[in-house]
C-alpha cells in the first residue's frame, strides 16, 4: 500500500525532460519497465532520487541508479535484504536499465504454473522387462554334468562330452544369429546343479537351456528305448519322466550339494507355482519350437515328445526354461549319430532353430503389446 501511494504521488516517467540520443546497449542492458510488465509488477520511479521499485503483491525490489546493490523485500521464506547486483543500473536514452544478469532476479516472480492435474504420461518401457517378455537376446547353455560327474555312460560314450560338444557348436550357430551366448561351462569341469541356474540369472539370461543325453536301464529297454525329449519344470504326470528327473537330479545328492534331492516335495512345488506360472508359456513355446525343428532328424521322437518334471538344475532359473534331452545314449542308435561331428553339428542346428522360431514367436507377442 505504501509503495502505491508514492507510486501515484511521485511516480512519472523517465521521459521527462530532455531525451539523450542514446539507445539501450541490448547486449548487456534491459529496459526494467518491460521487465516489470513480463512479471506482472507494478514499475515506480522517483526521478529525483534516481531510485525506482518494482512491486508484485508479494515481492518488491528497491533499486538505485548507479548502485550496484538491490534491496529485496523478504519473501515467504523469511529471504531478503540487500543483495549485490551484476552491474548498477543505467539511464539509457528514455530508459531505465538494469542488466540483463540481474533481470534473472525477476524470474522467480512469475506466477508459478499450478500444479499440473495427473495426466496420462506416454508410458515408458520398463528398463527391466521380465525374461519372456522382454526381447531375446541372452541364451544361456547349460552343457549337463562334466568333471567327476560323467552323467549317463554308453557302451562308447559319456554323456557329459556329447552335451559339451553339442552346446560348442550350438554357441557357434547362435551366435551367427547375433545371440550372445554363454556357456555354464565350456570345458570338462563339474559345476553343481543349483549354480547353473546361478550363472544364468547372474548373466541376465532370456533363455536356459540344458542339454542332456537320455538313458534307461536293463539290457532289454536300451534296445528299444530312444529318441528326443524335451523337459519343462512341472509336477511329473508319468512315472517315467519322474524317473528321468530322478536321474539327471542324483549327481546333487551324489556328490555332496547343498540341499539336494532327487525330487522335490509338494511344499516345494507349491512354493515354485507362481515363478512357473510366468515363465511356462515361454517355456511351452520352446518346446513346440524344439518339436518342429527335430521333426525329420535322425533321431526320432520318444512318445509325445514333451514332459515336466522336477529338474533341480531349472528350479532356480529365473527365465523360459527347458531341458533338452538330444537322444538316448543307451540306445546303439542314438548314441552313434550324437557321437559323430556330423550328428553334433545337426543337433546344434536343430536347437538353434528352435530358439530363432522362439525369438521370433516373442517379438511377434511383444508387438501385440505395442512394444
Ligand atoms: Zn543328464
Amino acid at each position: 500500500m505504501l509503495i502505491l501511494w508514492f507510486g501515484i504521488t511521485f511516480c512519472c516517467a523517465a521521459t521527462n525532460g530532455k531525451v539523450p540520443e542514446v539507445s539501450i546497449d541490448t547486449s548487456r542492458f534491459v529496459d526494467v519497465e518491460e521487465i516489470a510488465k513480463k512479471v506482472n509488477a507494478s514499475f515506480h520511479w522517483f526521478p529525483v532520487q534516481k531510485i525506482f521499485y518494482i512491486a508484485s503483491p508479494k515481492d518488491t525490489a528497491k533499486f538505485a541508479i548507479g548502485m550496484d546493490y538491490v534491496w529485496l523485500s523478504k519473501n515467504e521464506a523469511g529471504v531478503g535484504g540487500t543483495e549485490a547486483l551484476n552491474l548498477a543500473p543505467t539511464l539509457q536514452g528514455d530508459k531505465i536499465c538494469i542488466s540483463k544478469k540481474d533481470a534473472a532476479l525477476f524470474q522467480k516472480w512469475l506466477p508459478q504454473p499450478p500444479p499440473q492435474p495427473s495426466q496420462p504420461v506416454p508410458v515408458a518401457k520398463p528398463k527391466n522387462e521380465t525374461a519372456g517378455t522382454r526381447e531375446v537376446k541372452t541364451i544361456v547353455i547349460d552343457p549337463g554334468h562334466g568333471g567327476k560327474d560323467s552323467g549317463a555312460l554308453g557302451k562308447k560314450s559319456q554323456e557329459k562330452d556329447i552335451v559339451l560338444a553339442v552346446a560348442k557348436l550350438l554357441k557357434k550357430e547362435l551366435e551367427k544369429e547375433d545371440f550372445k551366448v554363454k556357456l555354464t561351462r565350456d570345458k570338462d569341469v563339474f559345476i553343481e546343479l543349483g549354480e547353473r541356474a546361478n550363472l544364468a540369472n547372474q548373466w541376465d539370461g532370456d533363455l536356459f537351456l540344458s542339454l542332456h543325453c537320455n538313458a534307461i536301464d536293463g539290457a532289454e529297454n536300451q534296445k528299444r528305448i530312444k529318441g528326443y525329449h524335451f523337459y519343462v519344470l512341472r509336477a511329473p504326470e508319468s512315472e517315467e519322466d519322474k524317473a528321468i528327473a530322478r536321474r539327471e537330479n542324483k549327481v546333487a545328492a551324489l556328490y555332496g550339494e547343498k540341499n539336494a534331492k532327487e525330487e522335490l516335495s509338494p511344499i516345494e512345488w507349491f512354493k515354485l507355482e507362481a515363478r512357473l506360472e510366468k515363465y511356462k508359456q515361454n517355456s511351452y513355446m520352446l518346446t513346440e519350437n524344439l518339436l518342429k525343428s527335430f521333426d525329420g532328424g535322425k533321431i526320432k521322437k520318444l512318445s509325445t515328445g514333451v514332459g515336466g518334471a522336477g529338474f533341480m538344475v531349472l528350479v532356480g532359473a529365473m527365465m523360459p526354461a527347458v531341458l533338452v534331452e538330444l537322444g538316448y545314449i543307451t540306445h546303439p542308435e542314438d548314441e552313434d549319430y550324437m557321437i559323430t561331428t556330423k550328428g553334433q553339428e545337426d543337433l546344434a542346428k536343430r536347437v538353434a532353430k528352435a530358439v530363432e522360431a522362439y525369438k521370433e514367436g516373442v517379438k511377434a507377442y511383444r508387438e501385440t503389446l505395442g512394444r
